[in-house]
């Protein structure tokens, strides 16, 4: 089963195995990340403080610059890539930086710290002004909102560039990492900023947007910790868009498979690259919120770790994107004949498309192409496959949105297809396309975009 992240009754028992049997001491081990509307205020920062001061085991705390406070308030790091461009175009910056300079020492001030800071605020704004990098600039959100919360919560601070590797061509190394990320165990409780490491030259380079998640999974992993906290504004993930269903249910768990199936048919959930690390090491992920710490939140757990689950509910999450095509080749015995879909990818390959799924029957094979992929390629496309394919007939189908119904209970609840498609014809509507992993942890059914919401509704009543 999984291990229940915040669950204060396990941590009793380990308390209680402790004095039982000294000679195997069990410790539990967390990893702790916050994201940037959770260490957005000091009002933030103390909810932050509480929920790591609650349990021992949070022990290694990944932050993220301040966010947004309110809508329509402006993001640390927005503010800092915006100083930098601004001063690598000659452009004064001042009236932005003085923003960034009064967020951070409004949150000292409001939790009443003994910090200077100003020294450092200073030599920012000076290496901005001589016209430092964008990396450099964007990562002093975390850097300082790290410093700021280390001395609240009177831990000591470990820069991300101790341990945090980045080859000279700018990509992530994972192996020096691995090895350098040795030094946090160290560390008894401790505070690293997020998003960033250094390159072999030293100089500060960052993730992609978003990239906290990725160093929060990076010191899960060099930690072996047992559970990687995720700690965000909402509650985990929801089954399905609340802008289409308003009262779509929390997820409890999720497999990292399902998740992978989730977002990529455009579920938004971590940042992408976060879960590699922590999936190969087995760790779980919690998702959970700060402003309602006692909710359940999300585990996404390892395949294996799923448990009774897939004997749950069948389904697990739906996701849909729009904005595909999909090309449907009819020929006679099509199945017969060799080489047909050979030469289908032939020609997608020399035309530079990918097909996102290909569906396919004794007398049909179906091409699935995002649009996006098949902009201004279309009469090409066509022309190349009555040359080289020969079909009988070929069906252009435009407006075509994509929805996956996700879950591994799937293939142990019979059925589970019958109701997916009675749901979709009681509410009338068609569908255009059917496609099943052969994983069986994904139906895939293609409708018009104007049935998009509607379908998807369709699928949640049926099983929520
Ligand atoms: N502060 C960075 C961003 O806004 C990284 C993060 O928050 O994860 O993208």
């Amino acid at each position: 089963m999984a291990p229940k992240a915040s669950d204060e009754v396990e941590n009793r028992f380990f308390g209680y195995f402790l004095t039982a049997r000294p000679k195997y001491e069990v410790r539990m081990v967390k990893t702790v990340k916050f994201g940037g509307s959770s260490l957005a205020s000091a009002e933030q920062f103390r909810k932050v403080k509480a929920i790591i001061e609650r349990d021992a085991a949070r022990r290694y705390v990944v932050v993220s610059a301040p966010g947004k406070r309110f809508s329509g308030d402006e993001k640390i790091t927005d503010l800092l890539y915006r100083c930098q461009a601004l001063a690598a175009s000659g452009r004064p910056f001042d009236a932005d930086f003085s923003k960034i300079a009064d967020r951070f020492t409004g949150i000292r001030d409001g939790l009443g710290l003994d910090l200077c800071i100003e020294a450092e605020i200073d030599e920012i704004r000076s290496r901005i002004e001589a016209g430092t990098s964008p990396d450099y600039a964007a990562s002093r959100g975390e850097y300082l909102n790290g410093k700021l919360l280390a001395a609240y919560l009177g831990v000591p601070f470990l820069d991300a560039t101790e341990f945090v590797r980045f080859r000279d061509d700018g990509t992530f190394d994972d192996d020096a990492t691995q090895r350098r990320s040795e030094v946090l165990k160290t560390y008894d409780r401790v505070v690293i900023p997020g998003f960033y490491g250094r390159r072999r030259d030293g100089s500060i380079r960052t993730f992609s947007r978003g990239g906290s998640d990725i160093t929060g999974a990076i010191v899960a992993r060099g930690t072996e910790s047992d559970v990687y906290e995720n700690w965000t504004d909402v509650s985990g993930f929801l089954m399905t868009d609340p802008r289409i269903v308003p009262e779509a249910q929390t997820i409890e768990t999720v497999t990292y498979s399902e998740l992978r199936e989730l977002s990529y048919m455009g579920a938004s959930v971590l940042h992408e690259d976060s879960i590699f690390p922590v999936r190969r090491a087995r760790i779980p992920i919690h998702v959970l919120n700060t402003n309602d710490p006692e909710a359940k939140g999300t585990m996404i757990v390892p395949d294996s770790m799923a448990g009774d689950k897939e004997h749950a509910r069948p389904l697990t999450g739906i996701a849909g994107r729009r904005g595909y095509t999909v090309i449907t080749l009819t020929k006679d015995n099509l199945h017969n004949e060799l080489g047909f879909a050979y030469r289908l990818m032939g020609i997608l390959a020399r035309n530079g498309i990918s097909a996102e799924r290909m569906p396919s029957g004794i007398d049909t094979i179906s091409l699935v192409i995002d649009d996006k992929r098949l902009s201004g390629k279309m009469d090409q496309l066509y022309h190349d496959i009555m040359i080289e394919c020969s079909p009988d007939t070929v069906e252009i189908a435009s407006c075509i949105a994509l929805i996956a119904s996700v879950g591994i209970g799937m293939v142990r609840n019979p059925g589970v297809a019958a109701k997916l498609f009675t749901a979709l014809s009681e509410a009338e509507v068609n569908a255009r396309l059917i496609d099943q992993d052969s994983n069986e942890m994904n139906i895939i059914v293609g409708v018009e975009q104007r049935d998009f919401e509607r379908a998807i509704e369709a699928i949640y009543r049926a099983f929520a």
